[in-house]
């Protein structure tokens, strides 16, 4: 059964009820973006599985929050362990339908002092799991005749940023590569999409020095610094019934700060 077509045909209102019986994972959903996401879909009533890699007591505490949710470890850069987190999903709440790639981390410096080792870590990070989770996940969606993937991307890798030609790299390949998909899995009732934050204030953000903040604050025509819960928004809009004519595209969720 296609979901988005029956509802838009028959005028049935799909429910809370519908997406219960869903199982949405959130990778890196231990803090910042993931976490708000994991929420946000939690109120749309998916059924959470939470990602997370270290930080295991704030996952603990997300889980506390959220009824029947269900948290599991694995480092996303080692592809094995990509695989046993689907596995686990899978048998622990049931076939995955949406799954957000959100784990992700920024090494910045600019081109000339930029470390290879550094560019290796970044792809098998930022990268490499988009690919590996995506992959491993359509065969449960192709089944349910339903899935969402939704990718958080990044307003540099629209842009570009100085300092950022690593970390931007990975962030536009993964747009390239959700266009890509979106178009393979149209067939299946899968929606490919990203989100694209701009400056959102988290861990990773805090971590940058005062001048890098000053500088982003003033590429911002809200002039604000975006919160996690309003890239949770986006994500649970395309993981929605709303959302349902939306593929191959991406939220720009940055205060104007695109102006390409
Ligand atoms: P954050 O607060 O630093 O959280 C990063 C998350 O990724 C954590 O849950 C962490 O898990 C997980 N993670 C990191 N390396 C991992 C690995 N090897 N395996 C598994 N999980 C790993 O970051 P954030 O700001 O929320 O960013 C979330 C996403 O949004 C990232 O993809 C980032 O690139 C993107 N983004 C953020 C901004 C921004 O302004 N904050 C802007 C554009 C895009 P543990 O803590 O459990 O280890």
């Amino acid at each position: 059964m296609s979901v988005t077509n029956e509802s838009s045909t028959t005028g049935a209102v799909p429910s809370e009820n519908q997406n219960r019986q869903r199982v949405a994972l959130v990778t890196g959903a231990s803090r910042g973006i993931g976490a708000a996401c994991a929420l946000a879909l939690a109120k749309e009533g998916f059924k959470i599985a939470i990602h997370y890699r270290g930080s295991e007591e704030k996952a603990i505490e997300l889980a506390k929050r959220i009824p029947d949710a269900k948290i599991f470890r694995a480092d996303l850069s080692n592809a094995e362990e990509c695989q046993n987190l689907i596995k686990q999903v899978t048998q622990e709440l049931g076939p995955i339908a949406v799954l957000v790639n959100n784990a992700g981390l920024s090494i910045d410096q600019v081109l000339p002092f930029a470390k290879p080792e550094d560019f290796e870590t970044l792809l098998s990070t930022n990268l490499r799991p988009v690919f590996l989770l995506s992959k491993l996940c359509t065969k449960g969606m192709i089944r349910q005749k339903f899935g969402r993937i939704i990718n958080i991307a990044s307003v540099v890798g629209y842009t570009g940023n100085g300092g950022q030609s690593m970390y931007s790299a990975t962030k536009g390949a993964i747009t390239a590569f959700t266009k890509s998909i979106a178009i393979d899995l149209a067939g299946f009732g899968i929606l490919a999409n990203c989100v694209a934050p701009g400056f959102i204030q988290t861990d990773m953000t805090d971590a940058l020095p005062d001048a890098a903040k000053e500088g982003a604050m003033a590429k911002i025509p809200l002039k604000k610094f975006g919160r996690p819960e309003d890239i949770g928004n986006a994500v649970a809009f395309l993981a929605s019934e709303k959302a349902a004519y939306i593929t191959g595209s991406t939220i720009h969720v940055n205060g104007g700060m695109f102006t390409n």
